[in-house]
Parts: structure tokens; C-alpha cells; sequence
């Protein structure tokens, strides 16, 4: 047996990682008598053991004092939002003034979009992604009937040219200069979801600036999972949602990041009263005056019992620290990635790029021979105690989490897979 494929040598590399887990800090789902190897917080990001603290204290002060917990306390729900911010500009290399906690992804892109996409006959067309997740692409195809034009014409999708379905920065370079001069957007993934491809941020910001496009990206797989660095990125905007790697439960509050050089923006926006200025917010004016930077963009008065978990959440990210937990990510999938190539080849064919700079935590595996025997080993490793998730029509996602997922939780998948594929004709 090679050594790799060697319990010890799992246990050891857990022993020996210079982030030692904090996988006792999440509540881990159960299979069987043991814990389930779970590779889906890229989907579903497990509970910090802290959150229900933050959701119990909104509730007791809600219960104990109503409508004075607006006020009172160093968790008051008026400024709430801002006990995020600084935690949140960290994870996403940002300034604090430019992240704000809000809404959900899909409706922030859509906020965003309104100050952000102002087309016109000329430069009518966005530039996404060919197979980008339907959310995006239902959104900007709206956007553009919206302000009257065509998504037949002015939705460009750029097509994947590599094998495994990925895309090559030179693919993305050839259409935003073919389509330069029409593009009012470009909107790009930070990682793509069913591939598991991350992307050079800077390079296509700079490539849609360079046309005179304005550009944002869908973090919805790269934050909390890549070491982000939003602000020096140059994007105008980003959005993002807190329930995949960001760990803050079904639904969580989304992020929106708008760049510090629009802070006081007087483009177009949807305004609501929690996105004016606060300290004359309550004189309760006829005259819109935005706060300076991303909160400017709110519309409410934010879901308090939404945004406790996150605190939860950042306070992990804080301690682990983004550096070492994107090293950490490395370490585990390069493991992952071992483990399949040497022994697993012939059942699973890796689509994700394998340059570091190219991926995040999540491996998208293709298994050899269809559908059927996809969805086979699917359910084998389910009822094995190993979760992944299924994307049609014989793709496995694989995302070992670099919070809770240990070297010990990989080799039991590659294991099981080697198990199922030595009893399967
Ligand atoms: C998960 C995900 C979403 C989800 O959108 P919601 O508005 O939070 O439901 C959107 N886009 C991408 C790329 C995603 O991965």
C-alpha cells in the first residue's frame, strides 16, 4: 500500500499541520456511530458551536427589553451591521467601508446592478461566463430586458476552451477585446462553481477597466474559501452569500463589497432608509443622503437573528486567519488530489486546474463510465459516511473545508472510493 494511502500517515499529516483544525468548534453531522467525513460547505457550511450563543442573546434581549435592545448594549441592534464589518473586510481583503452584511446574493446583484450596469445604446452588453450559476445569468438577463435590450445580442457568454470545461485566461482576454467597445459590464465568479476553476481577479478587472467596462464578481464559492484581495482587485463591486464557506447557516445575510473609489457615488442606486447617513438617519427627512461606502447601498433595517450566526463565524476566521487557512486549503486538496491521482485514476478524472492559483478547496471529480456509475458510487459513499455533492450528469464535489476537514476525512473518501470501485464489476 503506498504510504499516502496509509492511515498513520492521514493521522500524521493532522498531527503535524501548522493549522491545527478547529473542527471542535463546529457541530459535525453524524453518520453511523462516528462523524460523517462532510465535503459540502461549499454548499452548506456546518454550525460554529458559537452561533447559538449570538442567536440566544438577540433573543433574550428581544425578550427581556424589546425595543430598547435597539440601544442598549455592545451588541445593540442599531449598529449591528458594523460588528461584521471589520471581520468581514478582513476575510475579503477589503477596506471596512467598502463590505456591508445584506440581503441575499441574488438581491445584490441586482442592487448593484442598478448602480453599476448603465447601458446604453452603444455599450449595451454584459460579459459573463458560459454555464454561469442560473441565479447570475437569470439576473443579468432581466437587467437587460429591463432597461430595454436584447440578452440575444447583449448577453455575451464566454465559452469554456479547456478540457474539463474550464476556461483560459486568454479565452477571457480574446472576448472582452472582441466585444470591448459594447460591454457596459463585464460579471465574473471568483471560483466557478461546478468546476471548482478560481480566476485572476486583478487580470480581469483590469482587462474590462481597460475597455471601459465596469466589472464585478459573484464571491458566492471564494469567500471565506480563497485569500481575497477585493479592494486591490480594483472591482467596482462584489456580492456574496454566508452560507457556504462562510459557515453562517441556511439563508445567511449576503455580502455586497462596493469599491472605496465610489464611496460617495452619486450614480443611480435603490435607496432605503438604513443606506442613509446615520446620524441624521432618524430625523426622518424627505432627502436621501447616503452613507459614505457599501452601506450607503442598504435598504433596511437588517435581520438581527440572520446576522448573529455570522459573528459566530468571523470570530473562527479571525482566529485562524485567512493566510494560513487558504494554506491549510492547499495542503488538504493537494492531498486529495494525491490520493486520486495515484491509485484512483482510472474512476475519477480531476476537472479542476491544478495550479494553486487555479482552484480553492473544492475538487470537481468526473467518475469514469456515465451516469449510472456515478450516481452508484454517489450513494456508496453516502451510505459510507462520506458527503459529497452530486451536479448532473457524473460530476462529484469534493470540498474539503480547511475549519473542520482534516487529511484524516480525505483519505476516507479516497478509501471509500477504492472500496466501492474494488466490489463494483
Ligand atoms: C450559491 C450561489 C448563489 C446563490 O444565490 P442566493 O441569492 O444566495 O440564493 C448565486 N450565485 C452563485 C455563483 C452561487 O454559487
Amino acid at each position: 500500500m503506498p504510504e499516502i494511502f496509509d492511515e498513520r500517515h492521514a493521522l500524521g499529516l493532522d498531527e503535524r499541520d501548522p493549522l491545527p483544525t478547529l473542527r471542535g468548534e463546529f457541530h459535525m453531522p453524524c453518520a453511523g456511530d462516528g462523524e460523517q467525513a462532510y465535503f459540502v460547505g461549499n454548499s452548506l457550511g456546518l454550525q460554529p458551536r458559537g452561533a447559538r450563543a449570538h442567536v440566544e442573546e438577540v433573543l433574550d434581549t428581544w425578550a427581556e427589553v424589546a425595543v430598547e435592545g435597539h440601544f442598549r448594549g455592545h451588541s445593540a441592534w442599531m449598529p449591528y451591521h458594523e460588528l461584521v464589518r471589520d471581520g468581514l473586510a478582513r476575510v475579503l481583503g477589503a477596506q471596512p467601508r467598502e463590505v456591508v452584511a445584506m440581503n441575499s446574493l441574488t438581491a445584490n446583484l441586482h442592487f448593484m446592478m442598478v448602480s453599476f450596469y448603465r447601458p446604453t445604446p452603444e455599450r449595451p452588453a454584459i460579459l459573463v461566463e458560459a454555464g454561469a450559476f442560473p441565479t447570475d445569468r437569470y439576473a443579468v438577463e432581466s437587467q437587460i430586458r429591463f432597461h430595454g435590450f436584447d440578452p440575444a445580442t447583449d448577453l455575451i457568454e464566454v465559452a469554456p476552451d479547456q478540457p474539463g470545461g474550464t476556461l483560459s485566461m486568454a479565452a477571457i482576454e480574446r472576448a472582452i477585446a472582441l466585444h470591448g467597445p459594447r460591454l457596459a459590464l463585464v460579471l465574473w465568479p471568483g471560483v466557478q462553481y461546478r468546476t471548482g476553476q478560481a480566476f485572476d481577479l486583478a487580470e480581469i478587472a483590469r482587462l474590462a477597466h481597460a475597455q471601459g467596462a465596469s466589472c464585478g464578481f459573484d464571491l458566492a464559492h471564494a469567500a471565506g474559501n480563497l485569500e481575497l484581495a477585493l479592494h486591490d482587485s480594483g472591482a467596482d463591486f462584489a456580492v456574496w452569500c454566508h452560507y457556504k464557506y462562510m459557515n453562517s447557516g441556511p439563508g445567511a445575510v449576503g455580502g455586497c463589497f462596493v469599491h472605496e473609489r465610489h464611496a460617495r457615488s452619486d450614480r443611480p442606486r435603490f435607496a432605503g432608509w438604513w443606506g442613509h447617513e446615520a446620524a441624521s438617519r432618524f430625523r426622518m427627512g424627505p432627502e436621501f443622503v447616503p452613507t459614505p461606502g457599501a452601506e450607503g447601498w442598504q435598504q433596511s433595517n437588517p435581520p438581527i437573528l440572520a446576522l448573529a450566526p455570522l459573528r459566530a463565524s468571523l470570530e473562527l476566521f479571525d482566529r485562524a486567519g485567512m493566510a494560513a487557512l487558504r494554506g491549510k486549503s492547499l495542503r488538504l486538496t493537494g492531498y486529495l488530489r494525491g490520493l486520486v491521482e495515484q491509485r484512483l485514476a482510472g474512476v475519477l478524472e480531476i476537472l479542476t486546474p491544478a495550479a494553486p492559483g487555479g482552484h480553492g478547496s473544492q475538487l470537481s471529480l468526473r467518475v469514469a463510465g456515465g451516469r449510472e456509475r456515478g450516481r452508484s458510487l454517489f450513494e456508496y459513499l453516502e451510505a459510507d459516511g462520506v458527503l459529497g455533492d452530486w451536479r448532473e450528469p457524473d460530476v462529484i464535489r469534493i470540498a474539503p473545508a480547511p475549519l473542520y476537514n482534516t487529511h484524516h476525512d480525505v483519505l476516507r473518501f479516497a478509501r471509500a472510493v477504492e472500496a466501492w470501485r474494488d466490489r463494483t464489476p
